[in-house]
Order: structure tokens, then C-alpha cells, then sequence
């Protein structure tokens, strides 16, 4: 049997319950991976409260890395004990896990299996919000919201090493410093950001905000926003956005809004591909680094999504099988 997390229905963090599931045989196509690390990602919880609708009852997880145990008739490129690591599996928060072969990528050396499985959801996540969703040009001021959690810290890496000025929000005396570390220039509480950015960019506001908050802060951050600027409205950790009037981004100035998901930028291997090879690249050289805010064993799950919840976490949170 393999131990593994299993919630019976939607509610609180407390439905996340250890269990035992059969053992997983590698199908064709497929790898059996022994889980080293989970990275917990914020659309579990959107998962497991019922925001997002998933059959139960429900492992959840589409991150970790891990050792291959198996490799599935058809598959090239993997062999047994191979470290490898994907966010695009299903039932992670487990001690072994499945995953379609095309999907995950072997680690390069020197990337620690821990280290593996925080960058592919958050570091992609990242790199497509950098490079396809928007794309600020060197000199330009964009917005990050979150500063100092996951995808916020290695968003503000990459936008200031293509030479964009990058101003976050942050909550706490501790995120601001993280945040500033990444290369923010400005650091902000959320009271009062759009006009702080406003004073902040000699009354322009920024050509895009990247928005993982939503419904706290999604007013405030059109008005952030320069004349023909967009926003990137990509999470939903304060809840979501309510319906709104279109005619808004006619008056703020020919706004736009984009709403976009991961798995729209990896729409080929190429694509996948690419975006890896830069982010492993950018580790190796030194210019990206990954931050692990905090380590849980398999069986405290619960506590993880209180925690990523609550606020109380920067950078990556990680599950230990
Ligand atoms: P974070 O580590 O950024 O955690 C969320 C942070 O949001 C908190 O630490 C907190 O930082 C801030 N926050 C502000 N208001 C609230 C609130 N009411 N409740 C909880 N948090 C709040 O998480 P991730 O990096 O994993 O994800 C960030 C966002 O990106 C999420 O919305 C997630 O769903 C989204 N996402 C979207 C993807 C996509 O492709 N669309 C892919 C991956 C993630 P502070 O205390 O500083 O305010």
C-alpha cells in the first residue's frame, strides 16, 4: 500500500486526511516515481474548499519530485532511479505518484530533489508571466503583488534580470525584506499601493500589474495602471474577482485584462521545454534562486494549507513523504 493524502469531501484544511491507497503500476507512456518532495501549490486549496470542482474522494497535488521506480512501456529517455520532477501529475501529496512521461523533465545535476520540486508550478508560472502573458520591456515599472511568496519571488528575479523596475506588496516587516532581496525597488503594504505606485512613478502608474491576490486587490490595481496598461490576473489567494463592467478599462485609460493559466504556455514539448531549459539555466548561473519557506511532513498537510492560507508562508512550501 502507499501512503497518501486523501480528502472525502470539500471543507477546511482538516479534510486532508492520511491514508492508504494500492500500489500504482507505471502504464504505458507513464512513470512510477517514489516521491522525494511535494511543492503545495495554492490551487489545492482552491481544490479542496470546492472553488475549483474535483472529483472526491481526492488525493490532491500536480507537483513533486522523486526517484523513477518504473518507466511504462513506450517510454524513451528514462530509466529507473532517474531524478525527475513535473507539475503537471495528478495525486502528488502521496509517496509515490504517476506521471505522464511527456510531462516531467529530468533534474539537472547539481539541483537537489527538494530545490526540484519547487521550481517547475511556481517557476513557470513565473516564467510565462514574464515572457507571454506581458511583456515589459527593460525600463519599464511593472507591479507585483505577494513580493514574497512563491511565484512572487522568482517573478521579481526574472523581471529584473531582463532589466524591468519591479515594485511589490508585501504584508509583513519579514516579506518586505525577501521581497526586497528578490530586487523589488519599492516595497508596499496593500494600503493605499495605487497611489503610492502613482507617487511612485510620477503619476503614470505602471504599464502591468501582476495580480495573484484578486479580490482584495483588483480595484486598486486598475488604477495602478498607466494608460494602455494590463493587468495579469492570475490567482485568486483573497478570492475571486467578482463580475465587472468592461466599460472600466475604457475609462482607466484602454485598459487591458488578461486572465491566464499555466497549462496555456505549455501547449507543446517545445514550449515546455523552453521554458525549463531557461529557468534551470538561470539557477545554474546563479541568478535565480529558489527559497523554501517551509517544510511539512506528508501526514501534516493540514497545516500546510493553514498555513499557505493564512499568510504565513514566503516562498515555497514543501510536503516530506
Ligand atoms: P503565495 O506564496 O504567493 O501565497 C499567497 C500570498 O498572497 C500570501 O502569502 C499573501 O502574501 C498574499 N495574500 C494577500 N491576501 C491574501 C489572503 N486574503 N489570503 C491569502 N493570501 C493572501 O502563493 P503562490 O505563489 O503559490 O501563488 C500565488 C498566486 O498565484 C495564487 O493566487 C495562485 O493561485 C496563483 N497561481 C496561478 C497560476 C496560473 O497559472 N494562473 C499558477 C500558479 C499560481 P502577503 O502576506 O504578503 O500579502
Amino acid at each position: 500500500m502507499t501512503r497518501t493524502i486523501i480528502a472525502q469531501t470539500t471543507g477546511g484544511p482538516d479534510v486532508l486526511q492520511l491514508g492508504e491507497a494500492a500500489e500504482l503500476v507505471a502504464g504505458p507512456g507513464e512513470l512510477l516515481v517514489e516521491t522525494a518532495a511535494v511543492g503545495v501549490n495554492f490551487v489545492e486549496t482552491y481544490q479542496r474548499s470546492g472553488l475549483y470542482t474535483v472529483p472526491f474522494p481526492f488525493t490532491p497535488g500536480e507537483e513533486a519530485s522523486g526517484r523513477v521506480l518504473a518507466v511504462g512501456e513506450g517510454v524513451a529517455g528514462f530509466a529507473v532511479g532517474d531524478l525527475v520532477t513535473t507539475s503537471e501529475a495528478r495525486a502528488t501529496y502521496a509517496e509515490r505518484f504517476l506521471v505522464d512521461a511527456a510531462r516531467a523533465v529530468s533534474v539537472p545535476a547539481g539541483i537537489d530533489a527538494e530545490t526540484a520540486a519547487a521550481i517547475p508550478l511556481q517557476g513557470l508560472t513565473a516564467h510565462y508571466l514574464a515572457t507571454s502573458a506581458a511583456q515589459p520591456q527593460p525600463g519599464e515599472t511593472v507591479l507585483v503583488h505577494a513580493g514574497a511568496g512563491g511565484v512572487g519571488l522568482l517573478l521579481t528575479q526574472l523581471l529584473t534580470a531582463r532589466g524591468v523596475r519591479v515594485i511589490t506588496t508585501a504584508s509583513t516587516p519579514e516579506k518586505h525584506a525577501l521581497s526586497r532581496e528578490a530586487g523589488a525597488a519599492e516595497v508596499l503594504p496593500y494600503a493605499g499601493f495605487a497611489e503610492a505606485v502613482r507617487d511612485l512613478t510620477d503619476g503614470a502608474g505602471v504599464s502591468v500589474v501582476y495580480d495573484g491576490v484578486g479580490r482584495d486587490t483588483f480595484d486598486d490595481s486598475l488604477r495602478a495602471l498607466r494608460v494602455r496598461g494590463t493587468l495579469v490576473l492570475f490567482g485568486a489567494a483573497s478570492g475571486p474577482v467578482p463580475p465587472f463592467d468592461l466599460q472600466r478599462l475604457n475609462a482607466g485609460g484602454s485598459l487591458s485584462v488578461t486572465r491566464p493559466s499555466l497549462g496555456h504556455f505549455l501547449q507543446s514539448s517545445e514550449e515546455r521545454a523552453w521554458r525549463y531549459g531557461e529557468l534551470f539555466a538561470a539557477i545554474a548561473a546563479g541568478q535565480l534562486q529558489l527559497r523554501i519557506g517551509a517544510r511539512f511532513p506528508l501526514e501534516e498537510a493540514a497545516a500546510a494549507h493553514r498555513a499557505l492560507e493564512g499568510r504565513a508562508t514566503t516562498g515555497k512550501v514543501i510536503l516530506l513523504p
